[in-house]
């Protein structure tokens, strides 16, 4: 500990009281929420800064449109080791820690998992102590804020930046020439603190021109104003050009700053640039970082006197892609024109790299520009970096057997599997303090750091004592999350009853819309007199991307269930149904801890990893998913009596899109089930309380299409999720699989994740 360090944190207290009388003349006491957590965050922010920068002669970046970052105050006081104290001090003062939290705004850099697993590698990077920042971009409305009106999703700004901030202004500043004008570039960081450990960056690049007024209603604004709205959303439109456009606008100024940020750095390291790829690794998440491949190269070439060999050579070994998804459609393959007209710069050396890989290798599938002028951003990535790496051992398995066999057969060294993780601070210590106290007592506290050691619960499968408190604590999670989803929601829920949660991006693969169906399922079996064996709480938490028509049309069949099914007294003490408003880190702290069930439904091979899974395990709930992504390891982990698995499997998956032989008509002619939950989304009780528009353009998609085979698992899944509902009931079995899913979930720590990438990618200290 740094001696300024010491000085502050044993002056805590004074401190508070001294900032609560200098900023607003007034005793603790007497503070608001708010004013005390900005004092809190005044504190947090001199701590971090007076504690050890972690150095070392290497460092990673990671490079990322996205980082879900989530609330930092609580994650701060734990990782700097002094939660418990100021929680103290301020109950001798008659505030509750838990209460000032709700007062910091939730940052907006993000959008799902890839952006939530990019946060917890920050936090596991500085917690094993290894020298790393995350580079990206300062979104100052980033992701949309959702609001329900009339059963439907609408897009609010999401204004997060306050005076006061996370954010620090620092002085570093760089040019950023596009075709048509140059921007300059201002760079704000937030100190990211290892657990007991040293402080690495977030470097967040911000534009000075950006200008909040011109958003007008909604989060309408003028896609071709570049100088002011560069930084104003994450994921902008792009059912148009120009949100095309803007999105490689801020692609290549999230890249060009990082570039000229790290060529910086290695200068001020005096490293000689012929081998910054031993002081330096880039790590690409997913393909919007990959510009940085082409202007480093460009870079190096133009101001560095390199010959186009040398610097190709030398950014390859520099930068590392990873790999999120196998959905062709969420593959970027910018127009080569789009890309002319934003940044002219880079296309001599885009047709550069394509013109090498023509050369040497005739397949089409492997080609940078295809026959349509479009560059695949991921084959920039796979030729010129020196690893590719999928999410989850599935995923990895099925980028080399069909996604990018081609690619494998030219590269096997290149690819490798890091399955995704999570920073358990954050999905068991912050938002479960019960069940880590629990856990503490009961193995020590050796598995904060090496989360195996939870494995040491398994001694207790038989001890009645400490399943009844695990038990305890599922229920006193659940009261506290009903009370917050009765305030925020108006919905109130039954705490006896399972909470089932389904909570993740609204995306058709996910299959919420087989959820629903489930539900409508039940609702007509209760109506016809059959009541289920333990009284059921549906959750879904989804955002749906503004352009995405189908997405939309599922969130309104949620809602238009909710107002049938909550207002129905024959129905409503059996079930409940609610989707919360605006699913983000924040409510996934409430929700997940609350959770018995875990829905993983994925159709079989789309899921690269999912993270949900893996935090909804490590509080106690038991998984019912498809062999996907993570769940396949999950699975393996737990062993088949501790999961639910249903559906057809990703190789049966895979046959039926080559052969294209997935008909869902005959599912619904052939399966009276499916019909009956089907037709119920056009029927009359439905249409009564919802536009036919969409329930109408919903049905016809699953009857006439269903491209992410919904009614191809949707039997099994009816079939298996009523016997785990049964099974929850035998109190003895379900305690036992709480335990042995927690007790399984080290694994699935990101520190395990990150040292498998320093192991095999990085080669940090
Ligand atoms: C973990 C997390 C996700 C990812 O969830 P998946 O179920 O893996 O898709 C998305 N959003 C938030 C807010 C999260 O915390």
């Amino acid at each position: 500990m740094t001696l300024e360090r010491e000085i502050i944190e044993t002056k805590m207290e004074d401190q508070i009281k001294k900032l609560a009388q200098d900023n607003y003349g007034k005793t603790v006491e007497d503070l608001t929420d708010k004013e005390l957590y900005y004092i809190l965050l005044q504190l947090t922010k001199a701590l971090m800064g007076a504690t050890e920068p972690i150095s070392g002669d290497k460092k990673v970046y990671y490079i990322s449109a996205e980082f879900l970052i989530g609330k930092l105050l609580s994650n701060n006081l734990i990782n700097l080791g002094i939660y418990d104290k100021v929680e103290k001090i301020l109950k001798d003062h008659g505030k509750e820690l838990s209460v000032i939290e709700e007062a910091e705004p939730e940052p907006s850099l993000g959008n799902g998992g890839l952006g939530r697993l990019a946060a917890c590698f920050l936090d596991s990077i500085a917690t094993l102590g290894l020298p790393g920042d995350g580079i990206g971009l300062n979104y100052h409305f980033g992701l949309f804020k959702q609001e329900f009106k009339n059963r439907k999703q609408t897009a609010q700004k999401n204004d997060w930046i306050e005076k006061q901030s996370w954010l620090t202004k620092t002085d570093v500043s760089f040019e950023v020439p596009f075709g048509d004008l140059t921007v300059k570039s201002r760079l704000y960081d937030i100190d990211v603190v290892g657990y007991k450990n040293g402080v690495n960056k977030l470097r967040l690049f911000d534009v000075e021109t950006v200008d909040e007024s011109i958003v007008k209603k909604g989060i309408d604004f003028d896609k071709e104003d570049i100088a002011k709205n560069l930084t104003l959303f994450l994921y902008p439109d792009d059912s148009d050009e120009a949100g095309n456009l803007l999105r490689i606008y801020q692609q290549y100024f999230m890249v060009s700053n990082g570039a000229q940020l790290i060529l910086k750095e290695l200068k001020d390291n005096k490293v000689d640039l012929r081998r910054m790829n031993e002081h330096a690794v880039i790590q690409i998440n997913d393909t919007h970082p990959t510009m940085v491949i082409p202007e480093l190269i460009r870079i190096l070439v133009e101001d560095k006197a390199f010959t186009m060999d040398e610097a190709i050579d030398v950014v390859s070994k520099t930068c590392a892609y990873t790999n999120h998804t196998i959905l062709a459609e969420a593959l970027e393959k910018w127009p080569l024109e789009y890309l002319e007209k934003v940044v002219p710069q880079l296309i001599p050396y885009i047709k550069e790299l394509d013109k090498r890989v023509a050369k040497k290798y005739k397949d089409p599938k492997v080609q940078i520009i295809d026959k349509d002028d479009r560059v695949h951003m991921a084959h920039i990535d796979i030729h010129y970096g020196f690893s590719v790496n999928g999410v989850a051992a599935i995923h990895t398995e099925i980028l080399k057997d069909t996604e990018l066999h081609h690619f494998y057969e030219i590269y096997p060294e290149k690819f490798n599997n890091k399955t995704n993780g999570i920073t358990f601070r954050r999905w068991l210590l912050s938002c479960n303090r019960p069940l880590a106290g629990l856990i503490t007592d009961a193995i020590g506290d050796g598995f904060k750091k090496d989360a195996k050691e939870l494995e040491k619960l398994l001694a207790k499968e038989n001890d009645p004592v400490f399943l009844n408190k695990l038990e305890a604590i599922k229920k006193q999670k659940k009261e506290e999350l009903a009370a917050y989803i009765k305030e925020n929601e108006g919905v109130s829920l039954n705490t006896d009853s399972i909470f089932d949660i389904q909570i993740k991006r609204l995306h058709e693969y996910k299959r919420q819309q087989m959820n629903a169906l489930y539900i409508i399922h039940k609702y007509l079996e209760i109506k016809g007199g059959k009541k289920p064996s333990t009284p059921l709480t549906f959750i879904f938490g989804a955002k749906a991307a503004p352009a995405y028509v189908i997405a939309q049309d599922i969130i309104h069949l949620i809602l238009c269930l909710q107002e049938i099914i909550n207002n129905d007294a024959d129905v409503n003490q059996y079930m409940k149904l609610v989707m919360v408003e605006n699913y983000n880190v924040s409510y996934a702290e409430r929700l997940i801890p609350a959770c018995d069930v875990s829905e993983q439904i994925s159709l079989a091979s789309k899921e690269a990893s999912g993270t949900g899974n893996m935090k909804f395990m490590l509080n106690g709930a038991v998984t019912l998913g498809t062999s996907d992504g993570a769940n396949v390891e999950i699975h393996e982990l737990v062993g088949d009596d501790n999961i639910y698995i249903f559906g057809e499997k990703s190789e049966q998956v895979i046959k039926h899109y080559d052969k294209a032989d997935y008909v869902s008509k005959k599912y619904y002619d052939n399966d009276p089930m499916v019909k009956e939950a089907v037709d119920f989304i056009i029927s009359d009780e439905v249409m009564a309380v919802g536009d036919k528009e969409n329930l109408e353009r919903l049905y016809k998609e699953l009857l006439n299409k269903d491209w992410f085979m919904t009614l191809l698992d949707f039997r099994d899944y009816v079939v298996t999720k009523d016997h785990m509902f049964e099974d929850y009931l035998d109190r003895e079995k379900w305690k036992k699989m709480m335990l042995v899913n927690i007790a399984k979930a080290g694994f699935f720590s990101s520190d395990r994740t990150i040292e498998d990438y320093n192991r095999d990618i990085w080669h940090l200290k």
